[in-house]
């Protein structure tokens, strides 16, 4: 993309109404504008980075064999007062009337849906396990709606919904898909701690949430060191079997982690006090175990094996995507601006021309451009070096080719690391090799 005719306002100010660094940052570097308190529109480079964010998810739901569909942002409330929950759920729902004086709500969650879906086409406990996923705008009416797109009214969700026949299958998958999350979450550059969360009235142990670290955060967490650095992407467990997934889950849940909801401070005496880690956090992710708890209310049943009616087991499993894109910030950011990890950058790299108008800068450009249109921004705007450079800082793309007339010369580029400041002169195919 060429920023002189891309839409990517950018602004110099910090915007009086943005509290903390991510929201900031998002509106300077033209990433998001709001278009009602907690609503907002995704400009050009902020919806690169949704997608990014989106499709990393999605590979590794995939990877688990959790299956894509797309339900609709409106719902009946008829369906959810077949689990009881159109009025439980309070005033974060969303309710609307349509001209025959139906009622619909913007769904905050699918549970009720996707309940009815599996419903109207299983029958036979044969045609399970079956885990569903969507990535879907989702509306809660919060109270505050802040911290830009952390804490939005309308927001983007991947949840992801698993039926299976017994308990047993259900934490089978339940730690496939906490495997999955960890993953996900390494994949998309960040750390994010899973930490035992609140099963509310059904109890259980099977809750997690996962949370990014950062002075913003909402909750308090309290977590044993052991759980940072680990890499996931190389991870052997066998997700096919129970003992392989047990063994992995007993791993990753022994360490202490726990926000202060869940806090307890006789555990964490035990925990070596040079390990011990305490801050703030961001929810981007929560799993949960449900049981049959909409299976039984909605009366959802398959034959089992006995021939008898069969409740299935059920879990829930949601991502934060569009508040990723803020906690990722919060968590991967200097003075200067953002810095985005390589996998969900909008662009790859900026290619800098200090000297718009030069013929050689120009042709250079112009041929570091053509190599992937797609992945650079190209700052071809007849603006001081200086302007530029700062843009790009604000912006936050992983890599910097500055083309300058010396440089162009001789065909070498000066090419800058966004997270570290290095820079060193190379030539143009050598750049081109390490960026792309
Ligand atoms: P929170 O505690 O922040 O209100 P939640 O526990 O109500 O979140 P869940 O129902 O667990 O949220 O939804 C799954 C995920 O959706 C959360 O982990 C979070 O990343 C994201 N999410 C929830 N509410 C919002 C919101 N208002 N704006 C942006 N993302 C949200
Ligand atoms: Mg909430
Ligand atoms: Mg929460
Ligand atoms: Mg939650």
């Amino acid at each position: 993309m060429r920023l002189s005719r891309s839409f990517i306002p950018t602004l110099k100010e910090n915007p009086a109404e943005a509290q903390i660094v991510s929201h900031r940052l998002m509106l300077r570097a033209g990433l998001i504008r709001q278009t009602a308190s907690g609503i907002y529109a995704w400009l050009p480079a902020g919806l690169r980075v949704l997608r990014n964010i989106s499709q990393i998810v999605r590979e590794e739901q995939d990877r688990i064999d959790a299956q894509e569909v797309l339900m609709p942002t409106l719902q009946s409330a008829d369906l959810w007062r077949r689990s009881g929950r159109y009025d439980a759920y309070g005033p974060e729902m969303l309710r609307i009337q349509d001209r025959h004086k139906r009622e619909l709500l913007y769904g905050p969650t699918n549970e009720e849906m996707i309940t009815d879906l599996f419903g109207q086409s299983v029958k036979s406990y044969k045609e399970l396990p079956q885990a569903l996923y969507h990535i879907q705008w989702k509306f809660r009416d919060e109270v505050r709606p802040r911290f830009g797109v952390m804490r939005g009214r309308e927001f983007l969700m991947k949840d992801a919904y698993s039926f299976d026949v017994d308990y047993a299958g259900a934490v089978a998958t339940y730690r496939r898909m906490l495997l999955s999350y960890l993953r996900t979450f390494q994949r998309l550059g960040v750390q994010a701690v899973p930490m035992r969360a609140d099963t509310g009235p059904i109890g259980g142990e099977l809750s997690h949430e996962f949370l990014i670290l950062a002075p913003t955060g909402e909750s308090g967490v309290y977590y044993d060191a052991a759980l940072e650095e680990q890499d996931w992407l190389d991870e052997p467990v066998d997700v096919n079997s129970h003992e392989a997934l047990e063994a992995f889950f007993n791993r990753v849940t022994a360490p202490y982690a726990a926000t202060d909801e869940m806090h307890d401070t006789a555990a964490w005496e035990n925990v070596p006090v040079e390990r011990r880690r305490e801050g703030r956090g961001v929810e981007v992710g929560h799993i949960f175990y449900f049981g049959t708890k909409y299976t039984e209310a909605m009366d959802i049943s398959v034959v089992g094996p006995d021939g008898n009616k069969l409740y299935p087991e059920m879990g829930s499993y949601g991502i934060g995507v569009s508040r990723l894109a803020g906690a990722i910030i919060e968590a991967s950011h200097d003075e200067n601006g953002i810095i985005w990890p390589d996998s969900i950058a909008p662009f790859k790299a900026a290619i800098l021309n200090l000297k718009s108008g030069d013929e050689l800068c120009d042709a250079l450009c112009e041929r570091i451009y053509a190599a992937a249109p797609e992945s650079f921004l190209y700052d071809d705007r007849p603006e001081r070096a200086g302007v530029k450079f700062a843009d790009a800082d604000l912006m936050g793309h992983p890599w910097q080719i500055v083309v300058g007339p010396r440089g162009a010369k001789a065909g070498l580029v000066e090419l800058k690391r966004r997270a570290t400041g290095d820079r060193q002169e190379l030539a143009v195919d050598d750049a081109l090799a390490l960026v792309l």
